[in-house]
């Protein structure tokens, strides 16, 4: 069953086809110049000295907590609240999640637990900004600093957002994009790691390309194939490496995408507002959380059901608005409650209370770049209806 209105839905222009086209047309179809452009699009937005792009967000996630050293015996300081890969990255390289609440307004970890998480055995902290939100990132820098260990930003879901007067992706020593087509940008599938740390990049470079020598400091296409060959350097590998690469035709989509990144981003700015606008005197729903003094990315729009619903109430609204044809989801589900990580590590129910109580009574609306003003009353006025309905039910 195709959605009438969408959960979400890519922007793609004439711009982005273009890009693509011509890549198809050369004989360069990875490792390239594009690739070489988006990298530096993605970078210098954000205000970092390096871009490395790779296949997808969690496949940048796993080589940041690799290029860090991050591995068996080690802790990790994590949000439960999250897509699973922020914690699936962590297990990849057999260290340990440790979980800590979150703080209900922003939905990103409350800073105080991360402190009270702190042992001679956490090697790093991996922070995501929740739905585009920044708020925190700033306490979890210094906390890091403090403790001399280093902050690993998941910012899949948070391009183009700044808060306390950095961009989303440079608050850590390294940050990590994700460009999956629910995303502020898409490549299709791809991701971008961001970082000052020359060493860090280099060892990204070489471990997302099969372990190859990266000259970071000559022309890097020396050491790729030529379109037609093998180069010197092709068959020589310094270290176990993966194939994490991003192809030129994303790399493509990527620079198309990246040079209308504001508009992207005004356009779903003023989505975010119109949904506000219509919902905001529906007193059994909470708002998404918009601090002043964050600039935050609209990723999604996503409302909670107030504390008297239960998840099945909740349940029960997202399958009406399904049958009316409208798009929603869950997000997110707790990641300690999923079975392979609740069996590891021995979590239950109850163990985070805040991510749970929250997590249970989220729904993710319909939200994308072009979502119209129609659209969004339609969605809104089918949730009043479901709430509405289950009100009856209750009395
Ligand atoms: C989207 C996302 C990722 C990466 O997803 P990929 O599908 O691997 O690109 C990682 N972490 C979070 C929090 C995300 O939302």
């Amino acid at each position: 069953m195709i959605d009438e209105i969408p959960l979400s839905k890519p922007d793609i222009t004439d711009a982005e086809i273009n890009e693509v086209t011509r890549v198809l047309r050369s004989d360069r179809l990875s490792i390239g110049p594009v690739l070489e452009s988006f990298e530096r699009a993605v970078a210098d937005r954000v205000g970092t000295t390096h871009g490395v792009g790779v296949s997808s967000g969690t496949a940048g996630l796993h080589l940041a907590l690799l290029g860090l050293g991050v591995g068996p015996g080690d802790e990790v300081i994590t949000t439960p609240f999250s897509f699973i890969a922020s914690t699936n990255c962590i297990l990849y390289v057999g260290a340990k999640p440790i979980f800590v609440d979150i703080d209900p307004k922003s939905l990103n970890m409350d800073p105080s637990f991360v402190e009270a998480a702190i042992t001679p055995k956490t090697k790093a902290i991996l922070a995501v900004e929740a739905f585009g939100d920044p708020t925190h990132m700033e306490a979890y820098r210094s906390i890091a600093a403090r403790h001399e260990i280093p902050l690993i930003e998941d910012s899949c879901e948070g391009l183009g957002g700044e808060g306390s007067g950095r961009n989303i992706g440079a608050f850590g020593r390294v940050g990590v994009f994700g460009f999956y087509p629910n995303k502020q940008i898409t490549t299709g599938e791809g991701g971008m790691i961001v970082t000052d740390d020359d060493r860090l990049a280099d060892l990204c470079r070489s471990m997302r390309n099969h372990g190859r020598p990266v000259n970071s400091n000559s022309d890097r296409s020396k050491h790729d194939p030529p379109p037609g060959g093998c180069g010197a350097a092709w068959l020589s590998h310094e270290r176990l490496g993966y194939n994490y690469r991003m192809h030129e035709l994303s790399a493509a989509m990527g620079v198309a995408q990246m040079s209308r990144l504001d508009e992207i981003l005004h356009k779903r700015r003023k989505v975010a507002e119109h949904y506000t606008r219509r919902l905001m005197g529906e007193h059994r729903l909470t708002l998404p959380n918009v601090n002043d003094t964050e600039r935050m990315s609209w990723f999604v729009y996503v409302v909670r059901l107030t504390s008297e619903f239960s998840s099945e109430e909740r349940d029960r609204i997202m399958s009406g608005m399904r049958r009316h044809d409208i798009g929603v989801a869950d997000y997110f589900p707790c990641i300690h409650l999923q079975p392979h990580i609740r069996e590891a590590f021995g979590h239950d129910r109850g163990d985070f209370p805040i991510a749970e109580s929250v997590s249970n009574r989220t729904i993710a609306l319909p939200f994308h770049t072009n979502l119209g003003e129609r659209e969004i009353d339609l969605v809104s006025q089918t949730l009043e209806l479901m709430l509405a309905r289950e009100g009856l039910r209750g009395t």
